[in-house]
């Protein structure tokens, strides 16, 4: 029996960028366009006179279908294989991270043979190809899914059962879910809650269970949500036959990040370790920022250890694992700025060559 699939995968950080379209503010104000994207060289414009910047894959006013079918289906692939792979939203908040993680309907009304809508995100149609795959197969699954949040350092378990009141919430945010490492170069968060699920239509359940809980706490905390990040993960275990009859189990985890806004850390902030505003600092992007860029370097030392969320992602950032990056900008003047910032960040993540040697330090 082997714990986990055999296969030898070259590993990779893929990087897409979303250009979201006009708002219908700046259709109104005629904003002036200032990206522009050449689908064909995969080549970013910002403005006339900045250089442009490579990036794996464009998509500008795109269908959500069009981005999940050439971007994610082959990750989820991957996770079914056995490995772990993280899809992350990253840019400036209003340019559709959230958007393009979960959509613009409710997750759970899919049509009368499952079929989800257009609008529907990458988590939907995640979550959909992983059980049609898995009750397409012969052999014995299980999946469980993990959902919280992070603000200020601190984690919020977003599937807790508990009934959600101030208090509540504020005894638990004096009771942080501690990280401990696992063994196996992961850690775990003791006392998270870990759901099994046998159906999409239960996840899609506690997607909107964990998202209200989101706002509630939100609003009753005061907190603002493009400061937090929200960590959806799927983990599957497939228990198969080699063509020799031994058993094999295959288990694979999947990610799903929908960062803090970007604009929580300023382009020198995400290069050289310095905020814009001692109040602005968030120390887990801030942080995702170094450990790529020490990717990137091939730094002897790369901090994951230095915020909880690289230290939680760090069995899926370098090492043997698929990491995708969407990258998310405005097309308007108005957000040039960090339109530029972000194009930084994805063109620096892109350029991380995994060396399995450095990651594990
Ligand atoms: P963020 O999560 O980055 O703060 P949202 O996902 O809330 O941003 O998106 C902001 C607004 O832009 C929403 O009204 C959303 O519907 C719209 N939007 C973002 N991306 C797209 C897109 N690719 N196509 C159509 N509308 C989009």
């Amino acid at each position: 029996m082997s714990g986990r699939h055999e296969k030898e995968k070259g590993v990779n950080v893929q990087v897409l960028l979303r250009c979201r379209p006009f708002s219908d503010e700046e259709l109104r104000t005629n904003a002036p366009q200032v990206v522009s994207c050449n689908e064909y060289s995969r080549e970013v414009s910002v403005s006339q006179n900045i250089a442009g910047k490579h990036i794996d894959r464009i998509f500008t006013f795109d269908k959500q279908r069009d981005l999940y079918d050439q971007a994610v289906i082959p990750i989820v692939h991957e996770v079914l294989e056995g490995f772990n792979c993280t899809i992350f939203a990253y840019g400036q908040t209003g340019t559709g991270k959230t958007y393009t993680m979960e959509g613009e309907c409710k997750r759970s009304k899919s049509g009368p043979k499952g079929e989800l809508p257009p609008e529907a995100g990458v988590i939907p149609r995640a979550v959909k190809q992983i059980f049609d795959t898995l009750e397409g197969q012969n052999a014995e699954y299980s999946v469980k899914v993990t959902f919280l949040e992070l603000y200020n350092e601190e984690i919020t378990d977003l599937l807790a059962p508990e009934e959600l009141s101030r208090v509540a919430l504020e005894e638990k945010q004096k009771k942080q879910l501690p990280l401990m490492e696992d063994g196996k170069g992961g850690v775990l968060v003791r006392g998270l809650e870990e759901e099994i699920v046998t159906s999409a239509s239960e996840i899609f359940t506690l997607l909107e269970r964990g998202s209200a809980k989101r706002r509630t706490a939100e609003t009753l905390l005061n907190k603002q949500s493009s400061r937090s990040h929200s960590l959806f993960s799927i983990t599957i275990h497939i228990k198969e036959a080699t063509p020799e009859g031994e058993e094999l189990i295959k288990c694979g985890k999947l990610n799903l990040v929908d960062l803090a806004g970007s604009e929580n850390i300023s382009r020198s902030g995400a290069r050289e370790g310095r905020a814009r505003e001692a109040g602005e600092i968030n120390k887990s992007l801030l942080t995702l920022g170094r450990v790529i860029n020490a990717l990137v370097e091939h730094l002897g030392h790369i901090p994951y250890r230095d915020s909880k969320l690289t230290r939680l992602l760090r069995d899926s950032l370098g090492g043997r694992t698929k990491t995708c990056i969407i990258a998310t900008v405005s097309p308007a003047v108005h957000c040039l700025e960090e339109t530029l910032s972000t194009l930084d960040y994805a063109h620096r993540a892109k350029n991380i060559k995994n060396k399995p040697e450095i990651n594990q330090k």
